[in-house]
């Protein structure tokens, strides 16, 4: 798994069940290995966290979340 995809399964591995057993070991593989995409994972892992626990999913404006996906990739 190189990073690219990383990036995009890391919304799938947050919402758990998505990925197959075998994606999930190979993303952890990629988050061991590589920096950049740990550091991406903990910030939106913490991002995501926040938003279940305080129930905000429906009510962040989508230009919001925009905002977060443009800060992310300029990692
Ligand atoms: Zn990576």
């Amino acid at each position: 798994m190189d990073c690219e995809e990383v990036v995009k399964k890391l919304y799938f591995y947050l919402d758990h069940e998505i990925l197959t057993e075998e994606e999930r070991r190979e993303f952890e593989e990629h988050l061991e290995k590589c920096r950049q995409c740990c550091q991406k994972f903990q910030f939106e892992q913490q991002l995501w966290r926040l938003i279940r626990e305080n129930g905000l999913m429906e009510s962040i404006p989508d230009t919001f979340l925009n905002r977060i996906e443009n800060v992310i990739a300029r990692f």
